[in-house]
């Protein structure tokens, strides 16, 4: 199994085999063509297994589908494509580390980092055009859209990392709110150390007939 065989457009494929990649993990392996598919997917998959990539390339490969040209011409500042949730701070720059490397390739790709307990003067000159990839925490994100600086009115791919460490820590509320403001037609990518309890009742509110990969 090889990257080029998953079916990842050629920029991302140049990407990871840069980054020294040759073979995708199982997590890879298992949920990228299912993701590039277009189905909502559960997986259990802990820290260290390459989840990260698991679930950026797929979604990463929607915007390079759209010949790498972001949200133009009617998108509003603050319109975001691709979101990603995830638990902490120190989580969300390393996923967004992570989409950089990965976005290597790609032209006028627009990743923004919004967390709580950092000042709000960045973020909003992040919030301040069209974002490709957001990468939230949920509280901080959730103060975004009230105010009306994100707006997840065209969401495609929603992506759930740590689901069950982000409903230890008290997120559900914030995430039901959130997920209020995003189309139905979105794809919902959720990645979680453990699939029961808490974790599956959030996914079978907010997931569509899901796909799940345990490994
Ligand atoms: P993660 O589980 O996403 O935190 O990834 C753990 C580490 O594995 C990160 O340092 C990634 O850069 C690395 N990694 C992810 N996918 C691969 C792969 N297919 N081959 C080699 N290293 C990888």
């Amino acid at each position: 199994m090889s990257f080029a065989s998953l079916g990842l457009a050629p920029a991302l494929i140049s990407a990871v085999t840069k980054s020294g990649y040759t073979d995708p993990t199982p997590v890879q392996a298992a949920a990228i063509p299912a993701a590039l598919k277009g189905m909502d997917l559960m997986v259990s998959s802990q820290t260290g297994s390459g989840k990260t990539a698991a679930f950026m390339l797929p979604s990463m490969n929607r915007l390079a589908a759209e010949g790498e040209s972001p949200l133009q011409g009617a998108a509003r500042r603050g319109a975001v494509k691709v979101l990603v949730l995830t638990p902490t701070r120190e989580l969300a720059q390393q996923v967004s580390a992570a989409a950089r490397t990965y976005g290597a390739g790609m032209r006028r790709l627009h990743i923004a980092t919004v967390v709580g307990g950092m000042p709000y003067g960045a973020q909003l000159k992040s919030l301040s055009r069209p974002v490709d990839v957001l990468v939230a925490t949920p509280g901080r994100l959730l103060d975004h859209v009230q105010s009306r600086r994100v707006d997840l009115s065209q969401l495609q791919v929603l992506v759930l990392d740590e689901a069950d460490r982000m409903l230890d820590m008290g997120f559900i509320d914030d995430i039901e709110a959130i997920v209020g403001q995003t189309p139905a037609e979105r794809q919902t990518l959720l990645f979680s150390a453990t699939l029961d309890g808490n974790v599956a009742r959030l996914a079978s509110r907010m997931m569509r007939d899901p796909q799940r990969i345990e490994l």
